[in-house]
């Protein structure tokens, strides 16, 4: 129900947590993270309950990554537990990812990766996209971006989506139908969220996504947003003001 994500210079982890307490109003079930560390490990931690529950997972380890996407669920697909919680993994486990929303026609595209090979280890929907992704950048051999655009253009349904690979710790990917996603424009830094609560202490820069529109952001560098038939569109930067 709450999408929360970060690349830049400094460590992610207590960036991700704070803003997942700022989506807490939303409602939610279960929680995680994942965290790309500096020797390209992905590293997920995730717990049914609440935020705070979360955080006891993560007290006892070591955590640390510059890029990290975190996410609190409202369960569609699947009971409440440890397991449906996301991020979600691919079957290689290099590509992970948080989603909002329902991928409606999730029986079918699951049916299609069984077929070639897939295994699930939950039973959202969401594990189905990204291995839908995974698939379509293995088989095809593209890039991240290019693998997460055609597996939307496959999807009926909501989903607002960000996307990190363990192979590529400088580039997260974003998209969203019908789920709001926003992204804060720091200093040299990205800060990605359902909404500006958890951006606003760090930056008043935003843009918000429109339907259907699917962004790169690479660390240190500008976004590039692109439509699902991967035209660039150049998205409005906001200048909000909100009371924190
Ligand atoms: N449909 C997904 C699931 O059940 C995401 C739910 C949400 O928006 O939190 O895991």
């Amino acid at each position: 129900c709450g999408i929360v994500g970060y690349i830049g210079h400094r460590e992610s982890y207590p960036i991700l947590i704070n803003g997942l307490h700022r989506l807490e109003y939303r409602g939610y079930d279960s929680a995680g993270v994942a965290l790309i560390d500096s020797g390209s490990n992905l590293n997920i931690y995730k717990s049914k309950g609440k935020v705070n529950d979360l955080e006891s997972v993560c007290s006892s380890r070591n955590i640390s990554g510059s890029v990290g996407i975190a996410h609190t669920r409202w369960a569609t697909h699947g009971e409440p537990n440890d397991i449906n919680a996301h991020p979600h993994v691919g079957n290689a486990s290099n590509i992970a990812m948080v989603h909002n929303g329902t991928i409606e026609n999730y029986a079918v595209l699951k049916e299609f990766l069984i077929n070639n090979g897939y295994t699930f280890q939950s039973e959202t929907d969401t594990e189905v996209l990204v291995c839908l992704i995974e698939h379509i950048h293995t088989s095809n051999n593209c890039s991240l971006y290019e693998a997460t655009r055609q597996a939307l253009q496959r999807v009926v349904g909501a989903f607002a989506i960000a996307v990190i690979d363990r192979r590529n710790p400088d580039t997260v990917i974003c998209a969203r139908r019908s789920s709001p996603l926003a992204i804060g424009l720091g200093d040299d830094e990205f800060f990605m969220a359902s909404d500006a609560s958890p951006i606003i202490e760090y930056t008043n820069r935003i843009i918000y996504l429109d339907d259907d529109q699917i962004a790169i952001i690479r660390r240190g560098t500008a976004i590039e947003v692109f439509n699902l038939d991967n035209e660039a569109v150049s998205p409005s930067v906001q200048q909000i003001d909100l009371d924190i």
